[in-house]
């Protein structure tokens, strides 16, 4: 039977790439999603791909959500934490509300989601967790302090996770892209864009969610067992940590 895999964020943007990507390798995939009842019709009619919609950063919300999961798909072999949102701003100017939004839906859902999944792979001596981060996450971004801290928090948690479940067949990854073409990226103004932004990568374009997606697909395959605790970054060469 094939194995299950949970894309957070999973309908739009990158994760719906990735969402797909796991479809075609032969994966039966979940993508949830937040809020957006459009987007997600929309994704779900075109691909045919379940949809679930529940807060990631909401501990008792994605409890009831991957039980949904598992009791109408199965176990999920594959958690794949994506959801993510930005709320920029520098630390001067910002927001308790928005230093929070950020760390909870771009952290905590990690603790959300993978707690709520790890004992039931730990039960069946397989697993694979694999988490977006951020090129942001790696390097520190002016106007992110929220976003910077969140991303950077992935890479920890996910060394820890890794060391915890490594005899359990379990692995744990993170995949940190650079600027990926995508609406969050896209809101970014194109004189900002074209003259800060893409100056800095060596490959001269943006990234494509299918070139995340493949980094996905890889660490989610069984033979790439010997993987974990690691970090795939794929930024077209902007920084090499
Ligand atoms: P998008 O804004 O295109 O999509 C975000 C997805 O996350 C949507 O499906 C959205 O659901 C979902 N989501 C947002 N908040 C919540 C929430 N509280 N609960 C559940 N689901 C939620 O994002 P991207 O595809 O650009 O980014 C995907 C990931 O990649 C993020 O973690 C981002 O930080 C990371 N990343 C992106 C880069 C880029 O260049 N785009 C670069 C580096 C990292 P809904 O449709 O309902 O809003």
């Amino acid at each position: 039977m094939a194995r299950v895999a949970l894309v957070t964020g999973g309908t739009r943007g990158i994760g719906a790439a990735i969402s797909i990507a796991l479809k075609d390798a032969g994966y039966t995939v979940a993508a949830s999603y937040g809020g957006n009842d459009e987007a997600a019709s929309k994704f779900k009619d075109e691909n045919g791909i379940a949809v679930y919609k529940w807060d990631v950063g909401d501990f008792e919300a994605c409890k009831a959500g991957i039980a949904q999961v598992e009791g109408e798909l199965g176990p999920v072999d594959v958690l794949v934490n994506n959801a993510g949102i930005t709320r920029d701003g520098t630390l001067h100017r910002m927001s308790v509300e928005n230093w929070r939004a950020v760390m909870s839906t771009n952290l905590d859902s990690l603790f959300n989601m993978t707690r709520n999944v790890i004992e039931g792979m730990r039960g069946r001596n397989y697993g694979r967790i694999i988490s977006i981060s951020s090129i942001n996450g790696q390097k520190g971004q002016l106007g992110q302090a929220n976003y910077s801290a969140a991303k950077a928090g992935v890479f920890g948690f996910t060394k820890a996770v890794a060391q915890e479940n490594a005899f359990k067949g379990i692995t744990v990854n993170a995949v940190a892209p650079g600027y990926i073409g995508t609406e969050m990226v896209r809101a970014v103004p194109e004189e900002i864009l074209n003259t800060k932004i893409l100056p800095l990568i060596p490959v001269g374009r943006l990234g494509e969610p299918e070139e995340i997606a493949r980094c996905v697909v890889f660490l989610a395959a069984e033979d790439s067992g010997f993987i974990t605790g690691a970090t795939l970054s794929a930024n077209g060469g902007q920084y090499m940590a």
